[in-house]
């Protein structure tokens, strides 16, 4: 009989679809193969993209097995319109990662496997649609012909010459290239376009020498170099105790043995100076995947990466899905950092699929941060991760010193406390630099009337408006909803609406009117959504002048500064009382990593925490022992309670427009599933931490149990209930596996 294709397609449903070959096909889905060095090689259909008839619609989906038996009766088996790819498109080790990032997190298979593709083969593109053409700095050709002030072709050139294999149009465009300038530089003679060589050939992967590791460093790089499997490894490190260094080290090693290094950076910490760090010590192609590519750069970087030509690909969470020809290493920046975490449709978490990607492909797998996970950490416990830490501060900057300013009672300065105030002051004038962090942007976090306590809030949430004054609008951080500030009061009509509580811009407000004569700058979303904006204040602050920056937790990542010596956290108490159990692990690391950017060794740095909550154990911990023994500390805590991780969640999200439907869809599914599966912890359904948000309502079961199996198996089964529901058109539900924030 002839063989049946069994196809991933983008839909809800959590099952693959069987086709018959296309009527054209005389005989099968064979192929051309690829070379027997590819390890997706394979003389099926399976990987390879199709078009298939679905209902009125065609839709493009992903072979995943050739079966000979089916529960489709025969005549209804419809056979596929064409096949896409000559070729499979993914190695079968990805497929097989996808299917089992799906199965792990109940999510429905096609969407899984489609969005594990570049949106340009998602829509069907042929992938010879990139063209391999390439730009190369001419022999003797050198910046130095450049005018001076010739910024835009200096910038280029440099781009360029950052790439001796050569690159191509797009890529030089993804990394600021610009148009103009290439051809200005072409005309000049300076740059010429060559085919592109499938592997370049890569004598000497170093640009610049390596620094001469400390010994702490040096463990690690020989531990990785003498077990190059599986082999996860926590580097855990403060800032600038040198792990980059290592993760440079461990890769040139990688190179050296001809694979390639797959870096994975928190949203916010892919930023130039981290890029430029790897492009300054390899000669080889690297390639960056941020969010801002176009779908083509997107692609032609995801197919440099499949076909060996990148060496070295950066990039945020949806990277892990990039598929490698020669893979060597794995390396997670940053592994505590939440963007780590997809949130919505495919919840995944990248930094655990790298851990398992890397099993199956049998590669070390770096976890590097200076405020490791509690799971990392419980792991390491366990015995199944290796914990190596970096104790020096590799660039000689001591750790700051943390203090906590006890302000019950005392008297504050729109937030800002008098002794706070008071140290401020003595920094700038020893012509230092001050950080004041506060998570909170705007004005103020609510707007109030005097007269009779009405509070603005948003009409689609269960929230308070934020007051901004820059543009001046009330806006909903939940929603996005904005109206304008109301001139009085919606329930009395009194002009006493007055702003409670002080956000990033009331602060910088206050500090500038305190201090008239040192610049405040302020550094959060509003204040740098123009481009280049962001690279402007930063420039400021390099200057190394005195100066006061406010800032959210946009300070928190990626930049260090060395002249600030004092370090205000303004509301230290956040996570001390959230109803989501890692509130405090969060604000910790939150904390510690603000400290982090402070200080060098003959500056060293001041952290002041201001809280009400002075003698609470987990602050006095944390400012007295370090992020290490707070951890430790919380462990134990969360070991007592029966919390992640030693036990494994699941939360069951519902929202629904009716108040009330989504809470008794979820109540139903308790109670269908609940009886059949013995040894899981029920709790709920309750409401949502914001009941209602963006005019849904909300309500959400969590689930916990301390097998994982028995867990993912009553997943399984609620995912089916849950589909067959008959008020399953009424809610939009979801499942979140080990999620992030409860
Ligand atoms: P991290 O990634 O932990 O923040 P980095 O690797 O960026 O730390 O190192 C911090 C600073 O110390 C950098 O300027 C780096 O060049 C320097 N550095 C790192 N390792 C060494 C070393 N072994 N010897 C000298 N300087 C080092
Ligand atoms: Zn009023
Ligand atoms: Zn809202």
């Amino acid at each position: 009989m002839n063989k049946l294709l069994r196809v991933a397609i983008p839909s809800p449903l959590r099952r693959l679809f069987d086709y018959l070959p296309p009527c054209d096909s005389e005989t099968s889905t064979e192929s051309v193969t690829l070379d027997s060095n590819h390890a997706y090689s394979t003389n099926s259909g399976i990987g390879r993209r199709v078009k298939v008839p679905f209902g009125r619609r065609e839709l493009i989906g992903v072979v995943l097995d050739e079966v000979t038996e089916t529960d489709v009766p025969r005549n209804k088996l419809k056979p596929i319109n064409e096949f896409i790819d000559e070729e499979p498109l993914l190695p079968s080790y990805m497929l097989e990662f996808v299917l089992w990032a799906a199965d792990y997190y109940q999510h429905p298979v096609g969407d899984a496997v489609l969005h594990a593709l570049p949106a340009l083969l998602r829509k069907g593109s042929s992938t010879d649609s990139v063209h391999h053409y390439v730009w190369q700095i001419t022999p003797h050709a050198n910046i130095e012909q450049l005018a001076k002030n010739a910024s835009k072709l200096r910038n280029s050139f440099q781009i360029i010459a950052d790439h001796p294999a050569g690159i191509s149009r797009e890529a030089f465009r993804a990394e600021g290239g610009d148009s103009q300038a290439l051809k200005a530089l072409f005309n000049k003679g300076l740059i010429s376009e060559q085919l592109q060589e499938s592997t370049p050939p890569i004598s000497n992967p170093l640009k610049e020498a390596p620094l001469t590791l400390n010994p702490e460093q040096a463990l690690v790089v020989q531990h990785l170099q003498n077990a190059p499997h599986f082999s996860p490894i926590l580097l855990d490190g403060i800032t600038g105790s040198g792990k980059t260094e290592v993760y440079l080290q461990a890769i040139t090693n990688v190179l050296n043995a001809g694979q390639q290094a797959l870096v994975l950076v928190p949203e916010i910490g892919l930023t130039p100076q981290t890029v430029q760090r790897f492009k300054q010590r390899f000669n080889v192609p690297i390639r960056i995947l941020h969010s801002n590519l176009t779908d083509k750069q997107r692609l032609e970087a995801w197919l440099d990466a499949r076909d060996g030509r990148a060496k070295i690909i950066i990039g945020t969470r949806s990277a892990i899905f990039t598929p490698l020809l020669n893979p060597g290493i794995i390396i997670i920046d940053e592994e505590h950092d939440g963007s780590f975490k997809q949130q919505e449709g495919f919840r995944y978490s990248a930094r655990d699929l790298s851990v398992v990607r890397a099993h199956a492909e049998n590669i070390p797998v770096i976890l590097g941060s200076a405020t490791p996970s509690l799971e990392t950490l419980h792991n390491c416990q366990s015995g199944r991760y290796r914990h190596f830490t970096l104790r020096q501060r590799a660039g000689n900057a001591i750790a700051p010193e943390f203090k906590l300013l006890d302000i019950r009672g005392a008297r504050l300065h729109n937030g800002l406390s008098e002794v706070l105030i008071e140290h401020i002051k003595a920094h700038i004038e020893q012509g230092t630099q001050v950080l004041v962090f506060i998570n909170r942007r705007g004005f103020a976090p609510s707007l109030s009337c005097h007269d009779c306590g009405w509070i603005a809030e948003c009409r689609r949430c269960d929230a308070r408006m934020t007051l901004h004054y820059n543009p001046a609008h009330l806006h909903c951080h939940h929603c996005d909803s904005q109206r304008p500030i109301p001139a009085r009061c919606d329930q009395c009509g009194s002009d006493a609406i007055k702003p409670q509580g002080a956000g990033t811009e009331r602060t910088e407000q206050t500090l500038q009117s305190l201090f008239p004569n040192t610049s405040v700058l302020r550094i959060d979303r509003d204040s740098t959504s123009r481009k280049g904006s962001l690279d402007k204040l930063m420039e400021q602050v390099h200057s190394g002048e005195p100066c006061i920056l406010v800032g959210t937790q946009m300070l928190a990542k990626g930049h260090h500064f060395p002249r600030v010596t004092l370090v205000a956290i303004l509301d230290a108490d956040g996570g001390l009382f959230s109803t989501d159990f890692r509130g405090m692990e969060r604000t910790a690391q939150l904390i510690t990593q603000v400290a982090g950017r402070a200080g060098r060794a003959d500056h060293p740095g001041t952290v002041f925490l201001q809280t009400l909550h002075a003698d609470h154990p987990l602050l006095t911990n944390l400012a007295l022992a370090g992020y290490e023994a707070f951890a430790a500390a919380e462990l134990t805590l969360r070991k007592q309670y029966q919390l992640a991780p030693f036990r494994f969640i699941a939360i069951v999200r519902a929202e629904s427009q009716k108040p009330g439907t989504a809470e008794s869809f979820l109540q139903s599914l308790r109670e269908a599933i609940a009886p059949s599966f013995g040894g899981i912890d029920w709790q709920g359904p309750f409401p949502s931490p914001m009941e209602k948000k963006a005019g849904v309502f909300r309500s959400q079961l969590l689930l916990s149990c301390p097998s994982r199996i028995h867990l993912q198996n009553c997943l399984s089964h609620l995912c089916l209930v849950s589909d067959e529901h008959p008020s399953h058109s009424k809610v939009r539900w979801s499942v979140d596996v080990d999620p992030y924030d409860l």
